[in-house]
């Protein structure tokens, strides 16, 4: 048996179709046993705070081991697992192919299904992860300005919190009428005039605009739009789009999860087969469709086209930096950058896109903060998670604050509005892309 793997970490695929998924027995078995290897382990403590959680649950109890904690305390741990996916692809050295056959998140993810299925799964938990209706309703013209008085009225906040257990220092997105879609409708179903092809992109893009992008922050997706636009490459809307699915995953509600990939999977290959690329402006949305769907459904055929032509939005622009076609005319110095490398943007195990890009503007120094920013999708929300998340977050402000620097952003929009929240200070956070389009001064 090897120490640790010196191989790259494999996935198996998600074998969430079969009965023997759900039953507790086999679940809790599997629990103890990796749950024992962590003890023995304790490498991923720092990274949130489901592993402090288990360790406590050991030093407290009357064995020292893990044989000695009541299975019900393993919830305590599931709940506080936001799958971002770091502690498998950052830390473990036990993931497959080592015969210990590691897969924590995955883990995580069983024992979320689990509880879905047995009805245990809160109310608040099902509605906050609803984010197509939540967006839909919410962005009606007449209903999107209550709506958007209403998160940021501290009566009524204290009032969702005592309620809906929604954190009243949350930072709940804000709303807009104006969504991506309407502004753009004229890119939806488009076809593109004349293009230029390299030897990894087809210079044509359509863009999943993604629930966070459509309803929460058009203006950072807009920004994508002329980014793109700028370098010669065709944009296109899908038809239609919903939820790429990753908030029902993270509930357990594997269902949902499969109903969205069948609204969205054939007018994302109807697009592929016309010779577009895909690009998501949200990197949990990206990986929901590079790894976790492939994951589910491994023999669908469908859902590996798309996996081979989704993109990053920067991954997809230094493709044509490589190919000589990205337009490097920038008109305006950025200064000093700071970018939250966003934990589902890491774990797409593509490098560090985002700052070699925008180290291509001259006069601008970039620097990272490799941390998990804590928000996690609704995770931050959460009465009794807020607090948890606002730990986890002070690392990344601690340096935002310390490297004095003009701009900091994160990929991930709402890791970057989090951020924000926890830093307090007024100094507001801004999107790597609209950091290019200045750069570009369009
Ligand atoms: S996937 Fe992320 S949140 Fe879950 S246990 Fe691993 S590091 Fe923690
Ligand atoms: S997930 Fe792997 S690296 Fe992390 S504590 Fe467990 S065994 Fe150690």
């Amino acid at each position: 048996m090897k120490e640790g793997n010196l191989s790259a970490p494999t996935r198996h695929p998600l074998d969430w179709t079969s009965e023997s998924f759900y039953a507790e027995t086999a679940l809790f078995d599997e629990l103890e046993r990796v749950f024992d290897l962590c003890h023995g382990c304790r490498r991923c403590v720092s990274l949130c705070q489901s592993f402090p959680s288990l360790f406590d649950l050991v030093d407290e109890s009357p064995t020292l081991e893990v044989d000695g904690i009541d299975k019900k305390d393993y919830w305590q741990v599931v709940d506080h697992c936001y799958l971002c996916d770091l502690c498998y692809m950052t830390k473990c050295p036990y993931t497959p192919p080592h015969e210990w056959n590691i897969d924590f998140p995955h883990l995580m993810l069983r024992a979320k299904a689990v509880k879905y299925k047995n009805g245990q799964t809160k109310t608040r938990d099902k509605l906050i992860s609803n984010t197509d209706t939540i967006g839909k309703l919410a962005s009606i013209p007449v209903v999107v300005n209550t709506v958007n008085a209403v998160n940021n009225n501290g009566a009524t906040r204290k009032f969702l919190s005592k309620t809906l257990g929604i954190h009243e220092d949350a930072k709940i997105p804000e709303y807009h009428a104006k969504t991506l879609r309407k502004t753009y409708k004229d890119l939806i179903g488009r076809e593109a005039d004349s293009t230029t092809a390299g030897e990894y992109t087809t210079g044509k893009v359509t863009l999943f605009t993604t629930c966070y992008g459509n309803y929460n922050e058009p203006q950072a997706v807009d920004d994508l739009v002329r980014v793109l636009q700028h370098n010669s490459i065709e944009v296109s809307l899908l038809n239609k789009e919903q939820c790429c699915g990753m908030p029902r995953l993270e509930l357990g509600d594997l269902e949902s999860v499969k109903k969205a990939k069948e609204a969205n999977i054939p007018e994302m290959v109807r697009k592929i087969d016309a010779g577009w690329d895909i690009i998501a402006p949200v990197p949990s949305c990206v990986l929901m469709f590079k790894q976790e769907l492939p994951l589910m459904f491994p023999d669908d055929v469908d859902v590996q086209k798309v996996k081979a032509a989704i993109y990053d939005p920067f991954e997809y622009l230094m493709l044509r930096y490589k190919e000589e076609l990205m337009n490097t005319d920038f008109k305006q110095s950025l200064g000093k950058v700071m970018i939250h490398s966003a934990c589902h943007q890491r774990v797409q195990n593509m490098g560090p896109k985002t700052r070699q890009l925008l180290s291509l503007v001259p006069d601008t120094e970039v620097s990272t903060v490799d941390r998990c920013s804590g928000h996690d999708g609704t995770y931050a929300l959460k009465k009794e998670f807020h607090e948890a998340s606002v730990k986890i977050c002070r690392p990344v402000v601690n340096k935002v604050k310390q490297g004095e620097v003009d701009y900091y952003g994160s990929d991930c929009p709402m890791a970057g509005k989090h951020i924000e929240n926890v830093m307090g200070t007024g100094f507001e956070t801004v999107h790597p892309i609209s950091m290019l389009r200045k750069a570009y001064a369009i």
